[in-house]
């Protein structure tokens, strides 16, 4: 039987077919997912507007909605291995990152959020009229369709929903049609919370459901994650429905500066676990790599030797460093990009090519001789795919600055070095929403998320998105009649 929707607070079956989800470590088939048809993103969107209504959700006060986002965060820590488990499965990550990242990942942005409940605040305002009192509040932007891709599903949705839950408003879940399950999952596990129906809703199906709910004219605010390609068509099925809010996570082409006076191993374990980190298959994975010209042939050596020790193997195994990339149309456009890298005359100095298994896996493969024009300099590969090139010490670190934000990304970016000065000029210089000195790309709660250029609109984590997810409205009380 596949698996249900879940809409004013029942579990129904869809009316738009089926689609198989995979285990990419073994290519088999884990589970028929259904698939919303219209009628069934309908019927979501009007549950999520009329909970909108609903006294128990709309008066739930602030106390008692920290204490419900409180116990879905406890919910979640009861069931870690469980949800680490799945997410391994579905997705391929090593269960490594499943647990650290990806389950407890999710409880803590819960937690963070639950915090915020209780501490909302609008402003009261110096105008300058006569006797009259002006204050700000906070309200929810109301129906939000979150939409989320399928290299991090389960946190990538918690970092959405806790947030909107936290400034009271509703929603509805689409979550990438490769990896479905967690996010079923954790509904189930909000469900359990109790959290009142209509509150929130899943829809499941591929980008066709997506797209139901960015044309939707009732839907408020879509907050999406996933490539710049489909976050251009929600902006424009945004525009020619109801102007719907959007909050645009996109995708990256993260620049990796190595200076002459980095040390070099420290980069070298940095820019491994940067370039690395589920495979490759991360927004702000570091990808090109400029090296100083008097450390490059060591940072070439030291990273490929990296590479080729890495234990590729299916998530579950205990021992695996890199799993399998997560379906075979991902190995597809992965091995398309890695020839197009030989075919321009990049050199592979390792890698290049599938790795043994009925899975998706693929040797990490690392490229030199780089022109800085080359399809691989420009395009997001999302696979543990490297390319290096350097330049040169009496290069001015703005013709460094410029090479680094040639590109339409401005997602992320890392510096490696011990001087300062070259920390706090690049780090001012380079076009992206994260700069990481000397550490690889990992986001907290407590940051800011987000990206400069075709890396999307808005921040999301922190207090950014607690403005993400309300409006903020004037009010004007004149008392002097
Ligand atoms: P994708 O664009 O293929 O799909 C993302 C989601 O959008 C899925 O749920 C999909 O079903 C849905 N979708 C597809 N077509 C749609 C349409 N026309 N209208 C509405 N929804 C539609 O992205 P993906 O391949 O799942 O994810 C990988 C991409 O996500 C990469 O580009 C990566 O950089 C990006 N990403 C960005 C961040 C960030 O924080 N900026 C984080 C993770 C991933």
């Amino acid at each position: 039987m596949a698996t249900r929707l879940h809409i004013d607070g029942e579990w129904t079956e869809g009316g738009g077919g089926a689609i198989a989800t995979h285990d990419p470590a073994t290519a088999e088939v884990i589970e028929e997912v259904t698939s919303a048809s219209r009628s069934d993103v309908d019927a979501a969107v009007a549950a999520a507007r009329r909970a909108l209504g609903n006294p128990e959700w709309a008066g739930m006060l602030p106390v008692q909605r920290a204490a419900l986002l409180f116990k879905i965060a406890d919910l979640i820590d009861q069931h870690h291995d469980e949800l680490a488990t799945l997410e391994t499965r579905d997705q391929g990550q090593p269960i490594g990152i499943s647990r650290q990242v990806s389950a407890t990942g999710a409880a803590e942005h819960f937690r963070y959020y639950a915090g915020w409940v209780t501490k909302i605040q609008g402003t009261t305002n110096p105008i300058s009229f006569p006797d009259t009192l002006h204050y700000t509040r906070r309200e929810p932007i109301g129906v939000n369709a979150l939409v989320t891709p399928w290299n991090f599903p389960l946190m990538i949705l918690a970092w959405k929903l806790a947030p909107a839950l936290a400034t009271g408003n509703t929603v509805v879940i689409k979550p990438s049609e490769v990896t479905p399950l967690t996010s079923i999952r954790l509904v189930e596990l909000v469900e359990q919370a109790g959290v009142p129906k209509g509150v929130v809703n899943l829809v499941t199906g591929d980008g066709s459901v997506g797209a139901m709910l960015s044309s939707h004219p009732d839907v408020d605010h879509i907050s999406y994650t996933g490539s710049t390609a489909t976050g251009k068509l929600i902006t424009k099925a945004s525009a020619e429905s109801n102007l719907k809010r959007l909050t645009l996570e996109l995708g990256g082409k993260a620049p990796s500066v190595i200076a002459a006076d980095a040390d070099i191993d420290t980069a070298v374990g940095g820019n491994l676990a940067g370039s690395t980190l589920n495979t490759g298959q991360v927004c702000a994975a570091y990808t090109r790599f400029y090296v100083d010209k008097r450390r490059e042939q060591e940072f070439v050596d030291k990273m490929a030797a990296g590479l080729d020790g890495l234990r590729i193997g299916p998530g579950l195994d205990e021992s695996t460093q890199l799993g399998p990339l997560v379906s075979e149309k991902h190995l597809g456009h992965v091995d398309r990009l890695v020839s197009v890298g030989r075919e321009q005359g990049a050199e592979v100095v390792t890698g290049g090519h599938r790795a043994d298994g009925a899975g998706y896996f693929y040797s990490p493969t690392l490229f030199t001789g780089v022109d800085d024009n080359m399809t691989i300099m420009h395009e997001e590969i999302f696979g543990p795919v490297l390319a290096v090139t350097s330049y040169s010490d009496d290069d001015e670190l703005a013709a460094l600055i410029a090479r680094a934000n040639d590109t339409e990304y401005g997602l992320a970016a890392t510096v490696w070095t011990r001087d300062i000065k070259t920390a706090h000029r690049l780090s001012a210089g380079i076009k992206a929403g994260a700069v990481f000195v000397n550490m690889p790309p990992i986001p907290d709660m407590a940051a800011p998320w987000g990206g400069y250029k075709a890396s999307g609109w808005g921040r999301e984590m922190g207090p950014w998105a607690i403005d993400a997810y309300t409006e903020t409205k004037s009010v004007w009380m004149h008392y002097g009649y």
